[in-house]
């Protein structure tokens, strides 16, 4: 089976597909790895390591996608990609299924197998494919490290002959992955942390990492089966606002991570309570790409309030850490491959019975086959 990673055409995105462990680990397989030249450029792999490990270097992009059985990238590919797909192309990526309805067309229409890493179930046998875990735990390091830098206070209290300086108080405002790496990086530079989330297991592990669990009583919340929050009425939309309207206004750095899966995150830090925090306190949102949790916040940028507080709405915060993001990036597309790997034949197996393909698995032979997107 030939298995071909493109260079990533989005100007924003640093990290690459493979890296050469992976590579190693594919060709160990009896895979045939092709990898666009400059691939790994953005995260220090040049194309030598890549070579090193077994893949064959090619510069001529659409040559390496139309000749490839199997292709794996990190974005969602342009139309022009997916027509350079044969039919019967197996293709893995992260998608936005629930915003691109066209691309999913395309691909049923080209007969591509399109896999979503959105939609790899949050299950035990497949954490180690859990490209969304392994991305979100490392923005939420990047948040609180992105924010240190900003900020014009420091994390840890520190007691000098010239006074005492306080630590720095952070809100974590969902504790997710991306939340609870927020929390332990914040702790582990000495800032004092408060958290709340919806679900309440999400409080006790806060508390576990030494944060103060904040608790708003909004009666019945609720998750799904796979263990994702499910959307709150405007009435507890409302009350948590309110509950939240001090915390953020005491603390120095709040952090926004949440989300509800499949749906446009929830504004949950309104303009006015903006406007009561205190001159140079930053909100970093890691929600912002998909249109965030803080009113003002503008996607893909920085801006500073009136009152001089710092709005961070970037996107891609895995990606500043782009080697490390694509090592494990990198290693939930080996773990999938080889889950799927039939010794015999070389190939991917699309075992349609499995329970993880069964959850990932949105276009195949002509149609889309994933429940939720057939409509
Ligand atoms: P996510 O990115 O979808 O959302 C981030 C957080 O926002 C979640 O904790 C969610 O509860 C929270 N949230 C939603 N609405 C909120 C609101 N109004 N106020 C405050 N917080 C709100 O979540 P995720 O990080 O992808 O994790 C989703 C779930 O999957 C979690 O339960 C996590 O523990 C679970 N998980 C399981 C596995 C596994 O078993 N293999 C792996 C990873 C995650």
């Amino acid at each position: 089976m030939k298995i071909f990673a493109p260079k990533e055409s989005d100007s924003i995105e640093t990290r690459a597909a493979l890296d050469p462990a992976a590579v190693k680990k594919l060709v160990g397989l009896g895979a045939e790895v092709s990898v666009e030249t400059g691939i790994g450029g953005r995260c220090d792999h040049p194309d030598a390591s890549y070579q090193e490990t077994g893949a064959t270097i090619i510069s001529d992009r659409a040559a390496g996608i139309s000749g490839a059985d199997l292709v794996v990238r990190v974005r969602k590919p342009s139309s022009e990609d997916v027509a350079l797909l044969r039919s019967g192309t197996i293709h893995i990526s992260f998608l936005d299924p629930f915003h691109e309805s066209s691309l999913i067309s395309e691909f049923a229409s080209r007969g591509i197998s399109a896999i979503s890493l959105e939609m790899i179930p949050r299950s035990t046998l497949a954490q180690k494919m859990d490209a969304i875990s392994s991305q979100a735990n490392l923005a939420g390091y990047v948040a609180v490290i992105l924010a240190a830098d900003r900020m014009t206070t420091i994390f840890p209290m520190m007691m000098t002959p010239a006074g005492t300086i306080s630590p720095a108080k952070v809100f974590v405002l969902g504790i997710g992955v991306a939340g609870l790496q927020a929390i332990a990086t914040a702790k582990r530079l000495g800032a004092r942390v408060t958290a709340f989330d919806v679900r309440p297991e999400a409080l006790e592990q806060a508390e576990s990492l030494g944060a103060k669990a904040l608790r708003i009583d909004l009666g019945e919340t609720g998750s799904t089966a796979q263990g994702y929050a499910k959307e709150l009425t405007p009435e507890q939309i409302a009350k948590q606002i309110a509950a939240q309207a001090k915390v953020c206004a005491e603390s120095d750095l709040v952090i926004t991570t949440a989300k509800v899966f499949g749906r446009k995150p929830p504004i949950l830090i309104k303009a006015d309570v903006v406007a009561q925090m205190k001159h140079g306190s930053v909100i970093v949102d890691l929600a912002a790409e998909t249109g965030g949790n803080v009113e003002g916040i503008v996607p893909g940028e920085e801006v500073l309030t009136d009152n001089g507080v710092r709005l961070i709405g970037l996107a891609n915060y895995e990606g500043r850490v782009a080697k490390h993001a694509t090592q494990v990036l990198a290693a939930n597309f080996a773990n999938m491959i080889e889950h799927f790997w039939d010794a015999e034949s070389k190939t991917f197996a699309l075992r349609r019975d499995d329970e993880i393909l069964k959850g990932c698995l949105i276009t195949h032979d002509g149609e889309i086959v994933h429940e939720r997107f057939k409509s």
